[in-house]
């Protein structure tokens, strides 16, 4: 009997690029077709050419809207993809402004490179892909629900069950040739506002588990108790008079927010707030929320998105115009400040002293967010010094992902397993966490490569087929020549934060006192050893 093959195109050692090939019968179905996301080099891959040939693709399955799950969509599409796109009827929708947002992103980039002056004689940069492909792509989207067994392409069926992790989440379950497979995408933490706790079946063969956070544990946290941290902050920025800035993703973050806004105000703990959503992309993933509230939990029936405490701000001008207020809650993105409308508020919200900066959300290394939770009292915003004096505060018991015990126990829960556990969608720390943790719950706890494809036959251990591609090794797994390359993109940017010419050459003599102090010492341990 012929067994279904898996190829790992992303998603493998590493945690964006999501993109799994399973091939059977002369078909050929991708699993998510995600952006790799992080450093430059990894998002170099983005415009590598695709490992197949997009026209000879029978069907994509989607899990779920984030980017890295469903970013290279456009670029599929417009390589001449035409099968259907299969995801749940709200990632369809949030689909709808994702992708072109996405493209229009891209085209603005290769526009700003273009006409950089020092780039003059090169050929110009084309982009990623355009809001026409994004469109393109749109076309192909076919909705399905929850629970129901579809056919994919002929020879492959499958169900989406509920993922828990953002709106429209799907894990996907495949019957190919006698298989029976299961893809996590990823899942969400237990007890998350808006959705019940991820599903899916029992008795598999293979099983692809997410690992983002494999090597995190949390203390449970009960969506009351967030809310009581999240009314102690609001609470306390309003004793000082100023505003409560919140840089959001626009993307499920910011209606986790306003829903836990809504409760306070309904409930009298923080009556009388004026909440305004200052991010029109923010703005339509919430009407696309009201859209779906009947499939949302803890919404008392309400329409909570339409509270008369919230403003959705539209116009420049308008986003501008707030400005003038305080005692106000502003909502705005990009969540880790890198662009977006967020970068005003925090230019005129930064030096007063009666104003709040509340973080809510992850902020990667080297984002102007991680700077100012790091303490910096000036940072440097659209090319303007800002003094730091407002109170720089976090919560950071919002999570779209389960963690470490909540892994384990979904992992738990799917058993037995047959053949292998694949981990995916993790750091190197968090993959081998994980596969510590699951040790007992599969016969086969296999870390896939980037390149590798395994055989998936019913009833027994997977078989690799083909070893992964070790030239990528190197740029996932962040050796000293990636780090350099990002420190050094990131150089002149942070020494331009630095107010002040004086200050910026007083940190550019400290690093090479750092330098020079290293290389002194270790010349001095070799003379000893010698
Ligand atoms: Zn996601």
């Amino acid at each position: 009997m012929i067994a279904p093959t898996l190829t790992f195109h992303g998603a493998a050692g590493t945690v964006t690029g999501s993109c799994f090939e399973i091939a059977f019968a002369r078909r050929r179905v991708l699993v998510d077709c995600g952006l790799f996301q992080g450093p430059r080099s990894l998002e170099a891959l983005n415009f590598q050419p695709f490992a197949f040939d997009p026209a000879a693709l029978d069907a994509v399955l989607l899990t779920h809207a984030h980017l890295d799950h469903c970013g290279l969509l456009p670029r599929l599409a417009a390589e001449g993809f035409r099968g259907p796109i299969w995801c749940t009827e709200a990632t369809r929708d949030l689909l709808g402004i994702m992708l072109p947002d996405a493209a229009r992103i891209q085209e603005q980039e290769a526009d700003r490179r273009n006409r950089r002056a020092d780039r003059a004689d090169e050929p110009p940069v084309t982009p990623l892909y355009t809001v026409g492909d994004a469109e393109a792509a749109l076309e192909l989207v076919r909705p399905m629900p929850l629970d129901t067994q579809f056919e994919v392409a002929p020879g492959f069926r499958a169900r989406l069950w509920n993922a828990g992790h953002i709106l429209g989440s799907a894990s996907i379950e495949l019957f190919i040739g006698g298989s029976h497979l299961l893809f996590s995408g990823d899942l969400g933490p237990d007890n998350k506002s808006f959705h019940l706790d991820p599903a899916g079946p029992r008795g598999l063969d293979h099983l692809l588990c997410e690992s983002t956070y494999g090597d995190r544990s949390r203390d449970p946290v009960t969506p009351a108790q967030r809310r009581a941290l999240l009314e102690a902050e609001v609470t306390e920025a309003r004793r000082h008079g100023g505003n409560l800035v919140i840089p959001v993703f626009a993307l499920e973050r910011t209606q986790e927010l306003l829903l836990d806004l809504a409760m306070l105000i309904d409930g009298g703990q923080v009556p009388h707030l004026q909440v305004f959503i200052d991010s029109p992309l923010a703005s339509r993933a919430t009407e696309i929320f009201r859209k779906h509230r009947r499939e949302l939990q803890d919404m008392a029936g309400k329409d909570v998105f339409r509270h008369p405490g919230f403003h959705f701000v539209e116009s420049v001008d308008q986003s501008i115009g707030l400005n003038r207020l305080s005692g106000a809650v502003i909502l705005s993105a990009s969540g880790m400040c890198e662009a977006g409308r967020i970068r005003h508020h925090l230019k005129h919200n930064l030096p007063r002293h009666d104003s709040t900066i509340l973080f809510v959300g992850f902020q990667a290394q080297g984002t102007l967010g991680r700077t100012l939770l790091e303490g910096a009292r000036r940072v440097r915003i659209s090319g303007r010094d800002v003094a730091v004096r407002a109170r720089i505060r976090r919560i950071d018991s919002y999570s779209a992902h389960a963690d470490r015990d909540e892994l384990i126990a979904w992992v738990k829960a799917r058993q037995p397993v047959a053949g292998g556990l694949f981990l995916t969608h993790g750091e190197p720390a968090a993959l081998e966490a994980l596969k510590e943790g699951t040790k007992p719950l599969a016969q086969d706890i296999l870390i896939p490569e980037i390149g590798e494809i395994w055989a998936l036959p019913a009833g027994t251990s997977a078989k690799r087929l083909r070893t992964g591609r070790g030239e990528l090794r190197a740029v996932l797994h962040h050796d000293w020549q990636n780090d350099y390359a990002d420190l050094a993109t990131q150089l002149k940017q942070r020494l331009k934060r630095i107010e002040g010419e004086q200050n910026r050459r007083e940190a550019i003599a400290r690093i090479r006192d750092v330098l020079d102090r290293y290389g002194a010492a270790r010349a001095r341990r070799a003379k000893k050893r010698a």
